[in-house]
């Protein structure tokens, strides 16, 4: 599970987060919908610590991140080992799909399990090769990124962080930067993945798509949770008048 507690986050004297709580049990498939700024990356990024949370707690399949303060009053996680084992239970893909450009798509999947993992390259690539196939890459594995289109590029993003065999994976708006008709191949991807049950936390302003694969739904407004609940009463019967403008807005 993935649970976060009472989450703050302040860049400066801007408060992005006032007080985040939301758990995301096994199996669950969390989509996070909400306007721009409201804090969904910044959400994101905290339950893997791209971000520092100024205040509050998040667990990672029952371990909780230990932090320290810093001398400008926020916090800094306090034990290094212990952060790189638990980011490593966890898959992050990206918007811009972040591959490592000078690396094949194969390079790209075995580099983490290789690295930092510490597994055999013949394991890892055989690994890879399983993932690939998966997402529908298979015959790609020599490609560089800048020669795929956007959608292979994420795809491939998608089987790098199968290639860890994460414990939960955070999607940050994984289909807002592909050309419309390349949109379906990454959704089909996702929702593959949503039918076996992987625990997700997934940021989307793919409203359809969120109705269909989501078990919980959340609505960020202005760094707090102002309405969640399944996909069918969020999307069928929303009682915030915020969130009933805002599902208006992108229908
Ligand atoms: P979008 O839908 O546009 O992606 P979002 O909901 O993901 O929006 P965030 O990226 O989390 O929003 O940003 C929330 C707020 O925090 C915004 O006002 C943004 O400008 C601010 N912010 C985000 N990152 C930083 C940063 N590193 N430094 C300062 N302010 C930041
Ligand atoms: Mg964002």
């Amino acid at each position: 599970a993935v649970e976060i507690r009472d989450l703050h986050k302040r860049f400066g004297h801007l408060e992005v987060l006032k007080g985040i709580s939301l758990t995301a049990r096994p199996g669950d498939v969390v989509a996070v919908i909400g306007g721009s700024g409201s804090g969904k990356s910044t959400m994101l990024r905290c339950i893997n610590m791209l971000e520092t949370p100024s205040a509050g707690d998040i667990a990672i399949h029952g371990e909780t991140y230990a932090m320290r303060p810093t001398r400008d009053g926020g916090l800094e996680p306090a034990d290094r080992r212990q952060l790189q084992r638990i980011r490593a239970q966890l898959g992050m893909v990206f918007q811009n799909f972040n591959l490592w450009p000078h690396r094949t798509v194969l390079g790209n999947v075995i580099e983490v399990p290789v690295q930092v993992l510490g597994i055999s390259r013949d394991e890892a690539v055989a690994r890879a090769r399983q993932v690939l196939d998966r997402v529908g890459l298979a015959e790609k594995e020599d490609a560089y990124p800048a020669h795929m289109s956007g959608g292979q590029q994420q795809r491939c993003a998608i089987a790098r962080v199968l290639a860890v065999e994460p414990l939960a994976m955070l999607f940050d708006e994984p289909t807002s930067a592909l050309d419309p008709e390349l949109v379906g191949e990454v959704l089909n991807v996702i929702r593959d993945l949503a039918a076996e049950k992987r625990t997700m936390i997934l940021v989307t302003h793919e409203m359809s798509f969120a109705r269909d694969v989501a078990s919980h739904v959340v609505y960020l407004k202005d760094g707090r949770i102002e309405e969640q609940g399944p996909p069918e009463q969020i999307f069928g019967d929303p009682r915030s008048p915020h969130l009933q403008q805002f599902i208006r807005s992108i229908a």
